[in-house]
């Protein structure tokens, strides 16, 4: 049984892009408006010798009031079918109160969740990424989807331990 990674976070924060490169497909829809992809979509990975299933979300912005909108309802699906959350931050928006609504459920949850900071490219990748630690999900991983910068890195430390 291969390892299944969710990839969480609120809306346009990169998951698609991440998916698309991990899965090396179009699949998922990539798009600059937020909210496209509104069902879980999967992939089968093999990416640098790591093999697992990758399930994109449309993405949650943590204030659904009673878990009401479809996509929150499948990011949540997503998040406990699987046995690894990539909970996906923008590095450059900096934190939100969505970001911290999201980590809120996380955190209730039993599962092993990543803090991945996205969108590090041309920026000072450890300054952006330090606010993340206030999510205390513990380390911040960064990584530039659109260019494949830590990906490799983050599937060692992510999946390593599987
Ligand atoms: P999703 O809504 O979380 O699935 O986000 P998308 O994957 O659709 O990406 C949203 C926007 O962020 C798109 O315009 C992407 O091109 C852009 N994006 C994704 N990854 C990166 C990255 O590593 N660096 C930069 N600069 N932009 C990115
Ligand atoms: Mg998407």
């Amino acid at each position: 049984m291969l390892p299944v990674i969710a990839l969480v976070g609120r809306p346009n924060v990169g998951k698609s892009t991440l998916f698309n490169r991990l899965t090396r497909t179009r699949d998922a829809l990539v798009a600059d408006f937020p909210g496209l992809t509104r069902d879980r979509k999967y992939g089968h990975a093999s990416y640098e010798g790591y093999e697992f299933i990758v399930v994109d979300t449309g993405g949650i912005d943590g204030s659904e009031e009673g878990i009401e909108t479809e996509m929150a309802q499948q990011s949540l699906l997503a998040i406990e079918e699987a046995d690894i959350v990539l909970f996906l931050v923008d590095a450059r928006a900096g934190l939100t109160s969505a970001d911290i609504g999201i980590a809120q459920h996380l955190r209730k949850q039993q599962k092993k969740s990543f803090v991945v900071a996205n969108k590090t490219d041309g920026i000072d990748a450890d300054s952006a990424a330090a606010e993340f630690y206030q999510l205390a999900l513990g380390d911040v991983h960064h990584i530039a989807a659109a260019h494949g910068r830590g990906v490799t890195q983050l599937l060692e430390h992510t999946l390593r331990p599987v």
